[in-house]
Order: structure tokens, then C-alpha cells, then sequence
């Protein structure tokens, strides 16, 4: 299960990054960070009562004329309103309701999801004066914190958790493979969306978009359902050039890789491989999702024998993170390599989803230290006990060992790669875990 988004919209100023480093102040990296790729702190992990979520940091308004201020209010909550479970509308309680607040509560009133009003800064008998006048936003539940001071804070996420979906049971009918796709504008989401869809687009009808606004479209191929998660009918702002549209749409991306079970990472044939690509690429990585790389508008490309080859080595290095995705190089425009391009995300998804039995398991990291001798410093010597897969999707190994310290990074990356030879996990990263056995 995706673990549920929760926004922050405000105005500057009125502590959302206070409120987001008391939440997330202790950063757990549970995945290496992806080389190359430079991480901004859009998404942080947060817990409460058992229940995980994640916080996004809408960010970048900066403090400029209020018309500015207004305008950027209103993408970031549209923002929210479009890919996140939860809004939480943060507002101050020493500035009290200011103009900018009542027109963003206007388009959060209208919304389908759930948002809750925070009055920061609430510290004071005056403070707890004012929160009465932002009932008058007509939002609903209003809650006093701040976090400056960590006041108010468990009431707000008690609140919070309520709106998450409860966990579903798994039902016996077949259910459906989500498949988001990817890419930076104009990279041909759309085009390739429609391409899949076909004529099926009229017939379908979208799945009732009960908590969401991207539309998820069903649709089968080859007998088998799918589900396509639609972040390209998502609005473009071409007019605006800046770094809140990039960070916007690595929100939208992200947010539907993360409901997704396979995704498809595009690139753009014509322009070749860009740091926005690789950036996009590190998230899909570090979600563990399956994934394949699709190049699109091949068409347009003038090929010679060698040209392939060329985009091979060329995305093979930049995307060297990722090298268990397999590549395909297609046309949204004529549909080249649709059918293959299934047949890939097929073998991504049953690949990640794949159990491996102990026996088996066992046999082959005894063959991988018979091969290469485990590290070794001051005379200790790793040993390798046992390995068991605990999980799936991504494919999950706690291997036990006597010293975790003497785990090499390189040893580590040798038995993966020893492990993908001997099972076919193309398509889906890997992850090993250590553990010492006492
Ligand atoms: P953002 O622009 O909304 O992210 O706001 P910041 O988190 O950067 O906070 C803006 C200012 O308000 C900073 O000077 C903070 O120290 C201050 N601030 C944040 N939260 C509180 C609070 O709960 N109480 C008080 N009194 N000040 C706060
Ligand atoms: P999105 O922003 O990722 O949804 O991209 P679009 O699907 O809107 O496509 C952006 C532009 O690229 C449009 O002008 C498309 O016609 C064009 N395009 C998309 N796929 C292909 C393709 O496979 N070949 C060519 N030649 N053009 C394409």
C-alpha cells in the first residue's frame, strides 16, 4: 500500500517549514541515496499512531507582492488538491485572516479532499482568541498548534490519520496492474496514453474518482487488466518556466509512481537523456518499483546501424542506478513496440513479484562465497550464515551474518549481482538486507 500524501499550503512565513523539520526532523535513509541524483526534501516519511504517511512540502513560495504571493498560493493548493490524500492549511494566528487566506480556502472548499485549517503560532490567551475568526473560512475543522513549541501537535495528526483510507483486504478477483507513466513535459505521456487507450478511451468509463482527481483509466490488453494512472491529462503551465513547475511536476510524478505497481520512465528520443530524466529515474528507484525504460518518439530519430548502441551506452551510464531496467525504444506517434513494451511490464511486474524458496536461495549465495571469498579486516572474516526473502515487490533478502561491520558495499553489490544471475529479477531492484545473528 502507498503510503498517504499530506500537503502543506500556506502562505510564507507562517511556519510550514517549521512544522515539516519537527515532523521529519530525523532523516532515516532506509535506501542508499541514487548517485547523481540531488535530493531537495519534497518528501519526508512521517509516522503517528502506527500509521505511515508522508508529508510534501509544496515549497517554493517566496515572500514577493501579494499578487505573486496569491498567484502561487493558488498552484500550490491546486496542487494538493489534485495529488495529495490530506491538505493541511496552515495560517497564522499573530497575523490573524488575511485576504490571501480566503481565496485559497475558496478552491480547498471546493475540493474533494479532505483539509484541515492549522493556526500556527498559537501560543497565547490572544492567539487562542483569534482561532475563532478562522471558522469563518468555512473549512471546518480548525486546529490551534505551534510548532515553535510543539503545542497542539498530536491533536492535529489524531485528526490527520482519520482521513487515511483504511487498509484494503485483497480480494480473490484479479486485480488490476496500476501503470503510471512518467517523464518530463511533452515527452509524449499523453500521446502514448491515448495510443494505449485507443479506442477504449470512449468506451471505459473512469473509475469513480472518489478521493482523487487523476484520473485512473482501466482498460485490458491481451485479456489481462490494467489500470493506467493518467498524469498526463494533468494541466500544463507551458507559460511558466521556473523551479516550482519542475518541483510541481516531480510531485505529480511521484505521487503516481507511488500508487503505481510498474511504472514506465520516458525519455524523449529527440532531445536525449537530461538531468530532469535521471532525477525522475532516482525516484522511481528509490520507491522499489518495477520499472522500464521507454524511449519515445523513435520515429523522429534518423538511425544508422550504430545509433542504438549509442543511446544504449548513453542511458546505460547516466541511469547506471538502474541498470535492471530493461530499455525499449518505441513511438508513441506510431505505435512501434506498444505490444513489447507489454510484454516488458508484464515480465517487471511477475519479476518483482517473484518469491524465492530458502532451499534455493541458500544454494546460491553458498555458490557466490565459494567463488569469491567474503571480505575480511583484522583477521575477522565476514561469514554468511543464512538468507530468506521477506518480501516482495521489491524482491527483499535478510541475509544473516556474524559482523554487519564487515560487509563490504562492493561484497554487497557483488552478491546482487550474483543473485540476478541466477534468477531473472530484470525490471525490478533488488534489496539485501543484513542482519547479524547473535
Ligand atoms: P514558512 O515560510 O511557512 O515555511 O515559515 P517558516 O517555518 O520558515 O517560519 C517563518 C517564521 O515563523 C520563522 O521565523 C519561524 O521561527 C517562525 N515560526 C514558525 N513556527 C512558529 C510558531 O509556532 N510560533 C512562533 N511564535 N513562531 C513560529
Ligand atoms: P506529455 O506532455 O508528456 O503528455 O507529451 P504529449 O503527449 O503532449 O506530447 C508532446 C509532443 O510530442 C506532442 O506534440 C506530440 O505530438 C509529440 N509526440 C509524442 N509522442 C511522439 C512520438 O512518438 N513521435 C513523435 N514524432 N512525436 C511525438
Amino acid at each position: 500500500m502507498a503510503k498517504p500524501l499530506v500537503a502543506i499550503v500556506g502562505r510564507p512565513n507562517v511556519g510550514k517549514s517549521t512544522f515539516f523539520n519537527r515532523m521529519c526532523g530525523k532523516r532515516t535513509a532506509i535506501v542508499e541515496d541514487t548517485p547523481g541524483v540531488t535530493r531537495d526534501r519534497i518528501f519526508e516519511d512521517a509516522e503517528w499512531l502506527n500509521y505511515q504517511f508522508t508529508l510534501v512540502d509544496t515549497g517554493g513560495i517566496e515572500p514577493a507582492s501579494e499578487d505573486i504571493i496569491l498567484q502561487q498560493m493558488k498552484r500550490q493548493a491546486e496542487l494538493a488538491i489534485e495529488a495529495c490524500d490530506v491538505i493541511l492549511f496552515f495560517v497564522d494566528a499573530k497575523d490573524g485572516l488575511v485576504a490571501a487566506d480566503h481565496e485559497v480556502a475558496e478552491m480547498l472548499r471546493k475540493a474533494d479532499k479532505p483539509v484541515i485549517v492549522v493556526v500556527n503560532k498559537t501560543e497565547t490567551q490572544r492567539d487562542q482568541e483569534m482561532l475563532y475568526d478562522f471558522y469563518a473560512l468555512g473549512i471546518g475543522e480548525v486546529y490551534a498548534i505551534s510548532s515553535a513549541q510543539g503545542l497542539g501537535i498530536g491533536d492535529l495528526l489524531d485528526e490527520v490519520v482519520k482521513h487515511f483510507d483504511p487498509v484494503e483486504e485483497e480480494g480473490e478477483t484479479e486485480r488490476p496492474k496500476y501503470v503510471a507513466l512518467v517523464g518530463k513535459p511533452n515527452v509524449g505521456k499523453s500521446s502514448l496514453t491515448n495510443r494505449i487507450l485507443g479506442h477504449q478511451r470512449s468506451i471505459v468509463s473512469d473509475i469513480p474518482g472518489t478521493t482523487r482527481d487523476a484520473i485512473d483509466t482501466p482498460f485490458s490488453r491481451e485479456g489481462k487488466p490494467y489500470v493506467i494512472i493518467d498524469t498526463a491529462g494533468m494541466r500544463k503551465k507551458s507559460r511558466i518556466e521556473d523551479k516550482t513547475v519542475e518541483r510541481y511536476s516531480v510531485i505529480r510524478s511521484l505521487a503516481a509512481v507511488r500508487r503505481a505497481d510498474i511504472v514506465v520512465v520516458l525519455i524523449d528520443a529527440q532531445e536525449g537523456i537530461s538531468e530532469q530524466d535521471v532525477k525522475i529515474a532516482g525516484y522511481v528507484h528509490e520507491e522499489g518499483k518495477p520499472v522500464v525504460i521507454a524511449i519515445n518518439k523513435w520515429d523522429a530519430v534518423e538511425k544508422d546501424t550504430f545509433t542504438i548502441e549509442e543511446y544504449n551506452k548513453k542511458i546505460r551510464s547516466e541511469l547506471s542506478f538502474m541498470a535492471y531496467a530493461p530499455r525499449l525504444y518505441i513511438s508513441a506517434k506510431t505505435g512501434q513496440r506498444i505490444d513489447k513494451l507489454f510484454l516488458l511490464i508484464d515480465q517487471a511486474y511477475e519479476n518483482a513479484n517473484q518469491r524465492i524458496g530458502t532451499g534455493i536461495l541458500n544454494d546460491c549465495i553458498r555458490e557466490a562465497v565459494t567463488a569469491v571469498e567474503p571480505p575480511s579486516d583484522h583477521g575477522r572474516r565476514l561469514k554468511l550464515y543464512y538468507a530468506t526473502q521477506v518480501s516482495a515487490a521489491p524482491p527483499t533478502f535478510v541475509l544473516f551474518v556474524n559482523e554487519a561491520g564487515l560487509m563490504h558495499f562492493s561484497y554487497q553489490r557483488y552478491l546482487e549481482n550474483f543473485l540476478r544471475k541466477s534468477f531473472d529479477f530484470s525490471g525490478t531492484p533488488i534489496r539485501i538486507l543484513i542482519r547479524e545473528r547473535k
